[in-house]
């Protein structure tokens, strides 16, 4: 079964001439999958019952589908999305009052073994394609508007859900490049952020592209041992090569980096921390964002008390660096910052 999500509108032409379509049939499904999010060929009017019959023996738009579907009273929604082979992933709604955001899965299960988050304890089992993690948006923005409805203010898209962006690096920007363009999906890169947990020579790639998303740092540490405790990667790639490869990274005009911060009761969140943080960041264009830790019986820390990250937080801002404490969303659904676990699996 060919599956046509994650084709480029030049693939999709492709695709019709071996049909022995026209080469505008193939710019009818690029403007039908993309442009309108439409599924199923059988509401491709456009086409002949004929094509689209033939269309329905050979191929597919996706075969992702909603396993389920979890309401946050705080407007979050997550959804448990079963790929073709039957893996599980985890996306993330979550509406704002000026613009809607979804949190992506790239890989399934993620192989980094950040200690605070439940993905690690999965392990990893595959990569996503980018038709599967252009999917969830598709998926996510018919299940919230309606086919083909425009969302009533733009989309931001966040690479934070399960995987490491950079550990899938093709798919991923080959996913925000086809969202990006203007007759398709039309979600600008600047709306889109990738995160990493510090996959250095990838960063180094990222500089050189030229449709580049937003970059965030999962940093969460100050020093290389602590950094290593919580976050294994370090071992290979050293907080000093990470920040060294952030001080080179090219910003745009107004541009910052963004350095996530989960905050751990009585392990990283200290005002030494924080003045230690202040020192690492120093003439680097950054923007900090402070991540109130989710607990869960299978992950061994505490959650810092507000009055701690409210402390942490001073100390950045009394040095001129921009710090954010992050709002936790949908924690009673389960699909907060290191929460996406496809819990479903875990307990199948
Ligand atoms: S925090 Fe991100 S990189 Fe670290 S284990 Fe979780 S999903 Fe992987």
């Amino acid at each position: 079964m060919i599956v046509l999500l994650g084709k480029t509108e030049e693939e999709m032409i492709e695709f019709a001439k071996e049909l022995g379509e026209a080469p505008f049939r193939g710019k009818q499904l690029y403007q039908a999958i993309y442009g309108r999010r439409v599924l199923e060929f059988s509401q491709m009017t456009e086409f002949s019952r004929a094509l689209r019959q033939k269309l329905g023996e050979i191929a597919c738009v996706t075969l992702t589908e909603i396993e389920k579907v979890f309401y946050s009273s705080d407007g979050t929604r997550r959804y448990l999305l079963k790929l073709r082979d039957g893996r599980e992933a985890e996306a993330v709604f979550m509406p704002e009052d000026r613009r809607d955001t979804i949190c992506l899965s790239c890989q399934v299960g993620c192989a980094v073994g950040c200690k605070f988050c439940m993905t690690a304890q999965l392990g990893v089992k595959r990569n996503m394609t980018a038709g599967e993690i252009i999917s969830q948006v598709i998926i996510v923005l018919n299940e919230v508007h309606g086919v083909g409805a425009q969302p009533p203010h733009g989309t931001n898209l966040v690479f934070m859900g399960m995987g490491e962006s950079f550990l899938n690096y093709v798919e991923v920007l080959k996913s925000i490049r086809i969202m990006a363009e203007e007759k398709g999906l039309g979600i600008s890169v600047k709306r889109v952020t990738v995160s990493t947990s510090g996959i250095v020579p990838r960063i180094y790639d990222l500089a050189k592209e030229s449709v580049r998303p937003h970059l965030a740092i999962s940093l969460c540490a100050t020093t290389e041992e602590q950094r290593t405790d919580l976050m294994p990667i370090n071992r290979k790639y050293s907080l000093e090569e990470l920040i060294k490869a952030c001080r080179a990274y090219p910003l745009g005009d107004r541009e910052r980096l963004t350095f996530e911060y989960v905050m751990l009761d009585d392990i990283n969140d200290s005002d030494e921390d924080a003045r230690r943080l202040v020192k690492l960041l120093d003439g680097i264009r950054a923007k900090v964002n402070l991540i109130p830790h989710n607990p869960a019986p299978e992950l061994p820390y505490a959650a810092s008390p507000m009055e701690r990250i409210l402390s942490f937080q001073k100390v950045l801002v009394d040095k001129n660096v921009a710090a954010f404490i992050r709002r936790p969303r949908g924690q009673d659904i389960s699909a907060a910052c290191g929460q996406l676990a496809a819990r479903h699996q875990a307990q199948g």
